[in-house]
């Protein structure tokens, strides 16, 4: 098997996240930190999960860098000792070992470029941060990038459903994918893998769309027409963070969409590449809103495409021609 040390070590490192990212979301008092706006659980377990997955990928590939979403330039100031504090306790929990020196070096090495050359890994500790507030959904995200292209994407979701048609059921998956191997799920507590694939509807009108809660980073209004543009019936279904990708994976969803807010918005590698891969080796596929591939080598956004849209690959090029027909020329 192709990536076999990396594949395994991804899948750990986002498990040992996911766990402190569960940790401090369960003790989240949720209508108090809520009322207060308070952002520091947020914070505190985007920071410890940052340090432990970068952590364990120095130790285990110290030659590959990593463009994380987080650097611990804050978290140095004097002001935040408290913040700090709660982060070496949550960190500390997992791994006893790790200094706070550890955790700051762990997290600042998630500030390269990106780019072309070679292999780097990228990482969204917690995307979905609005979910994770609301104690819905959101995702550990982490992914290989070998010369512009990922080559494994792990996904840890702890609060998606083991069966998506079942919302109150078990809780906690992950998501495993490697170039040309297919995508696999399992839950967070147990390592028994299932092949996962896309569904199979080929009449747009049958899909089911899902789209971000936030209406700031997916534009609900252009998606309502391009839904009606597809003859989609159902309401659209929101979830945070790249459980998305998760839901089209799985076959819940057929299509995923995520068009542009802002013009100048770029997307980031991290909030896709992990995403990308699971899809695309669960039989879909992803492009930006223009049909085009998404182009992971030009550093940490990608920057020469607009938007997102996965789907599960046979009717792409349906949606691709809605969209066309709501948003402006590329
Ligand atoms: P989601 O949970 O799918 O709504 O996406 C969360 C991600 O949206 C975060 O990780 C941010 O990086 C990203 N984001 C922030 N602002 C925007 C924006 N204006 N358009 C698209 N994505 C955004
Ligand atoms: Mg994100």
């Amino acid at each position: 098997m192709a990536y076999e040390n990396e594949r395994r070590l991804a899948v750990e490192a986002v498990i040992e996240a996911s766990r402190l990212c569960g940790e401090v979301q369960g003790a989240l008092v949720s209508d108090v930190t809520l009322a207060k706006k308070d952002r520091s659980p947020v914070t505190v377990a985007d920071y410890g999960a940052q340090a432990l997955v970068s952590a364990q990928l120095a130790a285990r590939f110290p030659n590959d860098p990593l463009v994380g979403e987080e650097n611990a330039a804050q978290l140095r100031e004097p002001d935040n000792a408290a913040l700090m504090a709660r982060v070496v306790e949550h960190a500390q929990a997992l791994r006893p070992n790790m200094t706070d020196r550890d955790i700051l070096e762990a997290i600042d090495r998630g500030t390269y470029a990106g780019g072309r050359q070679g292999r780097h890994w990228t990482l969204d500790p917690i995307d979905g941060t609005k979910g994770f507030l609301r104690g819905e959904q959101y995702a550990v995200a982490l992914a290989l990038i070998e010369n512009g292209e990922p080559v494994v994407g792990v996904l840890g979701c702890p609060n998606l459903p083991l069966d998506l048609g079942m919302p109150d059921g078990p809780k906690g998956c992950v998501f495993v994918a490697v170039r040309g191997e297919g995508a696999f799920m399992r839950p967070l507590d147990t390592d028994a893998e299932t092949p996962v694939a896309v569904s199979d509807v080929t009449d747009p009108a049958r899909a089911a769309f899902c789209e971000s809660v936030e209406s700031g980073h997916s534009a609900h209004g252009d998606s309502a027409k391009v839904a009606d543009l597809l003859g989609v019936t159902a309401a659209p279904v929101r979830i945070d963070s790249q459980c998305k990708y998760a839901a089209v994976a799985v076959g819940a969803a057929s299509i995923y969409l995520r068009l542009p807010t802002r013009k100048d918005y770029e997307e980031k590698i991290w909030d896709h590449a992990a995403g990308w891969m699971v899809v695309n080796e669960a039989g879909g596929r992803v492009s930006d809103v223009y049909g085009r591939p998404l182009d992971f080598s030009l550093g940490r956004t990608l920057k020469s495409n607009k938007g997102v849209v996965a789907s599960n690959g046979r009717i792409h090029d349906q949606v691709i021609a809605a969209v066309g027909k709501v948003l402006p020329p590329a």
